[in-house]
């Protein structure tokens, strides 16, 4: 198959030491042939080996230099693409790097669109669309454990277990399939019995990959979190104690924090999206009266919510109003101002809480040796934490608790594959579906061609993850999320 010759900018459009401009296709070489010259002024890219790379200059047509530049030679198939590929580093100035784009492009080649490099590696058959998306996740990945798995990924951890089930369910479907096309030979006596153990098999290693899902989300994009409290309560100098900069305005009149501000917070393997809202309490006050109505909403749609509480003041009303809002959210109460004398206890708080919800006996203040089976037992637990964000004192603690309520207390880097991808977990639901129809039949003693349409939508929802059973649309949408050049 024949294909035009793409170029793009693969590195970032802003000033560095080194700019690269890719080039890949059937024409990428005698392309870059024309603007390349030598420190002897002669055109000789096209008589480069493969996988070498050489000094010389981009030159304008009339010849005169552009810049001074390394070019790297890649041969098809041996290169991202498997495409004959020439890379050009420049001097990283971003006008520099659009200009030898340029001339690339006035010498034959066409702008990439975002990701076309990648979306051609995948089209030429060097990677599944599973390792196509890990590209992309390696770029983005904001944390140690989303670098981790998305490489893991990359190498091909999700691409050789899909593909493992798919044999499997395969051998199962021709098995069958033969045995019907011929009676006489293949004999689908006591076949039932093995087909179940291995129904069994492949719908616990499904069940396995999907429970890795939202684990793997969270830790990949980070636990959608908001500090909800009322005004002057100490939100602000949390959110800033985390970010580690003064990031919201911090004063000592009530209600400043008018709208939401949103940080992304890493703390170690965990990543916060933060939300901070504004100070929730009845006002008359149009401006503030929106952030309110915007915290209460935000606050539907959070992993967890952050209440945090002044204990130097007694609770009232408003505080009444938040338990009522939060009441089904996986919950932190943070008792802030420690440093200060106490007047709102475990005691003070649960007396509210048994007010507004059944939730009266369930608020524990947070020890060291905390109960794990109470933190998962779901959204009903609420554990207090004491902290002071003016003294830095606490935060252990509640990065000790969050680790606890989501990921069971470690972050786990062993080497069972972590699904990261809504895209993926959908496939897999689609997949668990199928097959826990291949039991029902099962179980109802169905005639056996049953078994085989539904073990062959399993294969098919499963082949969706590695892309060998998607559309162009889905194909140019996923690679259109991508950056250019890559
Ligand atoms: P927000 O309205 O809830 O965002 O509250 P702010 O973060 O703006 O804090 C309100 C006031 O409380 C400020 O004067 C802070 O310096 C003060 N403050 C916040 N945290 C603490 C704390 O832990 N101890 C003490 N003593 N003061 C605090």
């Amino acid at each position: 198959m024949r294909t035009d010759t793409i170029a793009a900018i693969a590195t970032a459009l802003s000033d560095s030491g080194i700019g690269i401009i890719r080039v890949s296709g059937d024409e990428a070489i005698p392309i870059v042939n024309k603007i390349y010259r030598n420190k002897k002024n002669k055109e000789v890219l096209f008589m480069y080996d493969s996988h070498t790379i050489h000094y010389g200059f981009i030159v304008e047509k009339d010849g005169s230099p552009i810049d001074e530049v390394m070019v790297s030679v890649m041969r098809a198939p041996h290169s991202y693409t498997m495409e004959d590929t020439v890379e050009i580093n420049c001097h990283g100035g971003a006008l520099m790097m659009k200009k030898i784009l340029m001339t690339a492009i006035e010498a034959g080649a066409r702008l990439a669109e975002p990701g076309e490099f990648t979306k051609r590696a995948f089209l030429n058959g060097r990677i599944d669309l599973s390792r196509a998306e890990a590209v992309m996740d390696v770029i983005h990945a904001k944390n140690q454990f989303a670098l981790k798995s998305s490489m893991k990924q990359l190498r091909g951890s999700v691409f050789e277990k899909i593909k493992e089930l798919r044999e499997k369910i395969l051998y199962e479907i021709a098995f069958i399939e033969s045995a019907l096309d011929d009676p006489e030979h293949i004999s689908l006596e006591g076949y039932t019995e093995k087909l179940s153990d291995q129904v069994s098999f492949v719908i616990k290693e499904l069940k396995k990959l999907l429970n890795s899902a939202d684990d793997g989300k969270m830790l990949k994009e980070g636990i959608c979190t908001v500090i909800v409290g009322k005004p002057n309560v100490g939100k602000s100098s949390l959110l800033n104690l985390m970010v580690g900069q003064d990031r919201a305005i911090v004063t000592d009149i009530a209600g400043t924090t008018r709208d939401t501000l949103e940080e992304t917070i890493y703390l170690g393997d965990i990543t916060l999206n933060i939300i901070d809202t504004a100070g929730i309490r009845n006002t008359e006050d149009m401006v503030e009266k929106i952030g309110v109505e915007k915290a209460k909403t935000i606050s539907e749609d959070a992993d967890l919510i952050l209440y945090v509480m002044d204990s130097s003041v007694p609770l009232d009303e408003n505080d009444a109003d938040i338990m009522r809002m939060i009441k089904d959210k996986k919950t932190i109460l943070l008792l802030n101002k420690s440093d200060l004398d106490e007047v709102v206890d475990l005691t003070a708080v649960n007396e509210l809480f048994s007010n507004v919800s059944e939730k009266s006996s369930r608020v524990y203040m947070m020890s060291e040796n905390l109960d794990e089976e109470e933190l998962q037992d779901g959204n009903d637990t609420i554990v207090m934490v004491k902290i002071s964000a003016k003294e830095n004192d606490g935060m252990d603690k509640l990065v000790h608790l969050i680790k606890k309520m989501f990921f069971h207390g470690q972050i786990s880097y062993n080497d069972e594959i972590c699904i990261t991808s809504s895209r993926h977990k959908e496939a897999l639901l689609e997949a668990l579906e199928s097959m826990n129809q291949v039991c029902g039949s099962l179980e109802n003693q169905m005639p056996e061609d049953f078994y085989s349409i539904d073990l062959m939508s399993a294969y098919a929802s499963l082949g969706k993850i590695i892309g060998e059973e998607v559309g162009d649309d889905l194909v140019n949408e996923i690679f259109l999320k991508f950056c250019m050049g890559k």
